[in-house]
């Protein structure tokens, strides 16, 4: 399994401008394969299909040699990171035209990037060393001033397993980071016949039940709550000033800051629960509804373009959207498979409406927290969601000896005042 790190550092002065030097290299030359490769569509584009042959990416690796003996100052860059930005265009490419043939039309192709953006040098598995116990890294380049690209890292990881990537980048705060990216040995998953079924929410983070009947709840922490208010207050302060004055850049640094603590907050919580759901349990299996991403990613895109306005009203809307817990089952799937265990992801369409005792299905209200149904049961909700969730998993596997859904069911009765679920008696013994 890849993991990747990453790590802050500090370039004095002088390593920034070698850094500004070699990255303006990497991106004049993604700006002229970008355009090699636009100026060869606009002549083949009238063609029949089968006539036009792209550019590839080994097509404009070759080129580079000759580059190189005709502006010599592109020796400057290491060669491999050279090949990367090519690698890097022909991803972008790539990833634009898979999305196109999906039906995405809301895609673009890649674009040429402005004089400020700083190119992320990847160095791709040469070109630096890492010194482990003295926490050092070093880069090769061929800059004339001759100065050494040599950083200190504040912490390091236990690297157990070979670096296969080394990115050294600066994000849009002028901050200076390199990301470690290694593969990882882990642990092969073995079944133990140990379940946990998760049903995820905005109230109740995490709602689980194991095959003994015993349930876990973890509240979700809401710091958008306590930011929504101070941050309303900032954006009113903003707006009545004169757009893009000292003052108003002032405020709007503000907003950003606290939006990125915020957004950094909860992200924190999102990664302490899954580590802690996935150390504290023998299961080595997880049972979690599978979310509707592609949904929420289409929401997301049209209220870029509504007023900043509307953008701050929908804030706590960003938490029930299926994003913020998109993200959750995928910190607990990487975690997981870290330590041999497995997320398995299955279809919750009407986990939360049927009620988990008698199975009769009927919508309820998000404000309904207690569900009441007819056949006189009074459950919490997302309790009864994971109970469902559970179900269903069981009820998909082959029949095993040990029988785990009665003893699921026996466990559910044992520390729930619920009765038997004579609903599942019945769907057992008609298997579809
Ligand atoms: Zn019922």
């Amino acid at each position: 399994m890849l993991l990747t790190h990453k790590i802050p550092i500090t370039p004095t002065a002088e390593q920034e401008k070698v850094l500004w030097d070699l990255s303006e290299k990497c991106r004049l030359l993604y700006n002229f394969a970008l355009a090699e490769r636009v100026h060869h569509w606009t002549t083949i584009r009238n063609k029949p299909a089968n006539q036009r042959p792209l550019i590839t990416y080994f097509q404009q690796q070759n080129a580079l040699p000759a580059l190189k003996s005709k502006y010599p100052e592109y020796t400057w860059v290491y060669s491999k990171v050279l090949q990367m930005t090519l690698r890097y265009l022909d991803a972008d490419y790539k990833s634009f035209f898979a999305r196109w043939r999906r039906g995405d039309f809301q895609a673009r192709p890649p674009r040429f990037k402005g004089k400020n953006y700083f190119t992320t040098l990847c160095y791709n598995q040469s070109g630096f060393a890492l010194d482990v116990d003295q926490r050092q890294i070093h880069f090769s380049h061929r800059h004339p001033s001759g100065v050494k690209l040599e950083f200190t890292l504040p912490w390091l990881p236990p690297l157990n397993g070979c670096i296969k990537q080394v990115d050294l980048f600066q994000d849009r705060k002028q901050r200076w980071f390199v990301t470690i990216r290694f593969e990882m040995r882990i642990t092969k998953y073995v079944d133990n016949g140990r379940y946990q079924a998760i049903d995820l929410g905005v109230i109740n983070l995490v709602t689980a039940v194991n095959l003994q009947g015993r349930f876990l709840q973890i509240r979700n922490r809401r710091p958008d709550l306590y930011w929504k208010d101070k941050l309303r207050q900032v954006q009113s302060k903003r707006d009545h000033c004169k757009k893009f004055s000292n003052k108003w850049h002032f405020y709007q640094r503000k907003w950003m800051k606290m939006r990125q603590r915020l957004t950094n907050q909860l992200r924190d919580f999102q990664h302490k629960v899954s580590k802690v759901m996935v150390t504290n349990t023998r299961a080595n299996t997880f049972i979690v509804g599978n979310l509707m991403v592609k949904k929420m990613a289409q929401k997301k895109r049209a209220s870029r373009n509504r007023r900043q306005d509307t953008a701050n009203r929908t804030l706590n809307h960003s938490l029930q959207s299926t994003g913020f817990l998109g993200r959750f089952v995928q910190f607990l799937t990487y975690k997981a498979r870290k330590v041999g265990k497995r997320v398995i992801r299955i279809d919750e369409a009407q986990t939360t409406m049927r009620c988990c005792v008698c199975g009769s299905v009927r919508g309820r209200w998000l404000s309904e927290r207690f569900i009441q149904c007819d056949c006189g049961t009074s459950f919490d909700r997302d309790q009864n969601a994971a109970v469902n969730i559970m179900v269903r998993f069981l009820l998909q596997q082959p029949p095993v000896n040990g029988e785990p859904l009665q003893d699921f069911l026996h466990g559910l009765h044992r520390h729930t005042a619920l009765p038997h679920l004579p609903w599942v008696a019945d769907s057992m013994e008609t298997p579809t």
